[in-house]
């Protein structure tokens, strides 16, 4: 199949390699030249536009960093530059308006379309084992699934378009305020005398379990491998995390939803990318609690 992709960054990168590998005649685009370079070492051709890069293709797939990009490019570049019976599809973590808003253009002018952005980070795009979260009809779902599962271990139809997106914010919403919690209760732990490995042994066996505890432990030398074994480089950042939440808060007060902990998880995330730690890991969050 030829497929465009567009946003070949830290994630798309990958991404775009595994449908390489899958086979797939792959035309990408980045804005930046070593994104492209890294691209055509993976085996993809690279365009020199994305109207280029979207002519004659089946598929087009985008990772790109926000709404605003995804909404400019689509409306600019993609809708009304791609073959109508191309299907399109979004990778990126956008807000729920925006991904409904620009499906109803694509629609309008005849394309298919999904929102399906991701769960995991950089080394899922890289190893092909991310989960996928898809808004769309039946019908694009169907044409979807056996693209993104070249690059996924799970591709999930959450509902109608931008069914993806809210699954994406509301499932980041409780990592980000489980993990918070859970950096707490390591730190209280300490300070009351518990030993961090005694507490884990207890507690992931117990009813304070989580993802954020057995699967990504804040503690370093506690649990499986995790950021904090590699003083919280790697991973997925404070700032991702931090743009997460905003987007939940900013979905929850357009559908007048409650969402308290999300909010103070914002708070927190907000003043822990604000002195400095934007760029490590969200677990490192325990180092100013
Ligand atoms: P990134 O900044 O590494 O990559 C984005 C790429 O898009 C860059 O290479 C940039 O040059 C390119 N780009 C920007 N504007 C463009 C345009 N107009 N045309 C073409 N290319 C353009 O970001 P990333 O970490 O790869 O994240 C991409 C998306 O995936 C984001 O929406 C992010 O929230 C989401 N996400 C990231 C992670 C993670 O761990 N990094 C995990 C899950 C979801």
């Amino acid at each position: 199949m030829k497929i465009a992709f567009i946003g070949l960054g830290n994630m798309g990168g990958g991404m775009a390699a595994n449908l390489v590998k899958a086979g797939h005649e792959v035309r990408a685009f980045d804005l930046s030249a070593e994104a492209a370079a890294r691209a055509r070492e993976n085996g993809a051709a690279t365009a020199g536009s994305i109207r280029e890069a979207v002519a004659g293709a089946e598929a087009v797939v985008t990772m790109l960093p926000n709404g605003k990009i995804v909404e400019t490019v689509y409306g600019g570049d993609v809708i009304g530059h791609a073959p109508t019976d191309a299907l399109l599809l979004d990778c990126s973590t956008i807000d729920v308006a925006t991904a409904k808003r620009v499906a109803g253009q694509a629609a309008a002018a005849g394309y298919a379309m999904v929102d399906a952005p991701v769960s995991g980070g950089i080394a899922a795009a890289n190893g092909g084992t991310l989960t996928f979260m898809v808004g769309g009809s039946d019908d694009a779902f169907a044409r979807a699934e056996p693209i993104l599962a070249k690059m996924g271990k799970a591709v999930i139809h959450a509902g109608a378009a931008g069914a993806g997106q809210a699954a994406k914010i509301c499932n980041n919403m409780i990592l980000g305020a489980t993990m918070l919690v859970t950096c707490e209760a390591f730190a209280l732990a300490q300070k009351l005398g518990l030993d961090s490995q005694v507490f884990y042994d207890i507690s992931s066996k117990a009813s304070g379990q989580s993802w954020s505890m057995t699967s990504y432990c804040p503690v370093p030398g506690v649990g499986p491998q995790s950021p904090a074994d590699n003083d919280f480089q790697g991973g997925f950042a404070t700032a991702l995390m931090l743009k997460d939440l905003k987007l939940a808060v900013a979905a929850a007060q357009d559908a007048g939803a409650s969402v308290p902990l999300g909010q103070r998880a914002e708070e927190l995330y907000e003043a822990h990318d604000a002195a400095g730690h934007g760029g490590e890991d969200f677990s490192s969050v325990i180092r100013t609690l």
